[in-house]
């Protein structure tokens, strides 16, 4: 049997082999490294596929936060509410700007941001909040929106776990990262879909923000040498197009791969009391970044431990929520406390999750969890 892998892009390569050397070949015959036809292509490909009129290709996600954050043109000491229950690279980019970020509570079953604890943080300084679709599960998206709406707040929702998700909003489905102010997303190779090496890009249905988004990420120019605005450099390299083009087409296959590994996890574990398995939302459709189980009565170190013995890949993501990291212990957090994301960092663990996951593996790594429990 092949080894489990926590993530298997050796074993996805093969599969698009032939059609990834043609369009590399292409490229390299061609020297056309930086702002390639197949970038231009991807960004128009995947505005189809989400269903949304502007993609902006970037350098990577924690750009696309920074240059969406960049647009909305946030007086400093503006407040931008987040979960502190996230990766870093979503606070990162507020205090980098500085901006003041803001952490709140997520909520227990869904692991993403909690509506009260967001609606009692906000402040006369608040500007923006960042909805993370955490590990592949779009955020209850409506209530937030009319939040938004009566605060007068905007929302930059991170989507590099979650891109091509979806959940109902006025009874008909839409792909996250297209359904607030900005959506911004990620191509590091081992997200749903992933470059091989590093990308991200930029989502909005709104002209004038894409307008000035598409000179920030060009140094604030449009005309060749005239600057209009403080900009950076985050481009989506040629190469790296023509990856994403490739898999974007499997995307759905993909996900649906993921899908299937998770029902296989969640039937598995239903009768092991000790664990929480994930919910899915009747609304909304999963596409499953991570497969994360809350691992209850103090055991989770233990079974991690367990399964380190057996060379089996699990993950804690994340061991220390930012508010607990050294640089942001001393920002504010909601005044409601953050009890759940407390007691979630000592519970969850992650399983092997990717597209090439086979019934053996499968098995393999759940006899091992139930034995653990048994
Ligand atoms: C991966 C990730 C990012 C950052 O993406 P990079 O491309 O690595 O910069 C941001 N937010 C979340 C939630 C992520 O998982």
């Amino acid at each position: 049997m092949s080894e489990i892998r926590m993530v298997d892009l050796v074993g996805q390569y093969q599969e698009i082999k032939e059609e990834l050397r043609e369009a590399f070949d292409s490229i390299l015959d061609n020297a056309s490294f930086i702002n390639g036809s197949e970038v231009k292509d991807f960004a128009k490909e995947f505005e189809e596929y989400l269903g949304v009129k502007h993609v902006i290709p970037c350098a990577n996600g924690t750009d696309a936060l920074q240059i969406a954050l960049m647009a909305l043109n946030l007086a400093p000491g503006s407040e931008v509410i987040c979960p502190s229950f996230t990766f870093v690279a979503t606070a990162e980019v507020i205090s980098l700007l500085g901006l003041k970020p803001v952490f709140v509570d997520v909520n227990p079953d869904t692991f993403n941001l909690d509506l009260e604890s967001v609606e009692a943080s906000i402040s006369r300084d608040t500007k923006v909040i960042i909805p993370v679709h955490l590990y592949g599960l779009p955020v209850d998206m409506e209530p937030l929106l009319q939040l938004a709406k009566e605060k007068g707040l905007k929302i930059v929702e991170d989507t590099a776990q979650g891109i091509g998700a979806d959940i109902q909003i006025d009874g008909s489905y839409r792909k996250v990262g297209t359904i607030g102010d900005i959506g911004c997303t990620s191509f590091f190779p081992s997200k749903n879909l992933g470059a091989y090496g590093d990308g991200g890009a930029i989502m909005t249905n709104d002209d004038q923000l894409a307008d000035k988004m598409r000179k920030i990420v060009n140094h604030g120019m449009e005309k060749r040498y005239y600057h209009e605005l403080v900009g950076v450099n985050s481009r989506l390299d040629t190469l790296q197009a023509a990856v994403l083009r490739i898999k974007l087409r499997k995307l759905d296959t993909y996900n649906s791969n993921r899908n299937s590994a998770a029902e296989f996890y969640t039937e598995a574990f239903s009768q092991v009391e000790e664990l929480i398995c994930p919910t899915i939302p009747s609304d909304r459709k999963h596409v499953f970044h991570q497969y994360t189980l809350r691992v209850k009565n103090g055991k989770r170190d233990a079974l991690k431990q367990y399964m380190d013995d057996l060379g089996i890949p699990a993950m804690v993501y994340y061991p220390v929520p930012l508010h607990e990291q050294q640089p942001y212990r001393r920002e504010r957090i909601s005044p409601h406390g953050l009890p759940v994301t407390r007691t979630l960092k000592d519970e969850v663990i992650s399983l092997p999750m990717h597209t090439e996951l086979t019934a053996s593996h499968l098995n393999e790594i759940t006899q091992a969890v139930i034995k653990f429990f048994n």
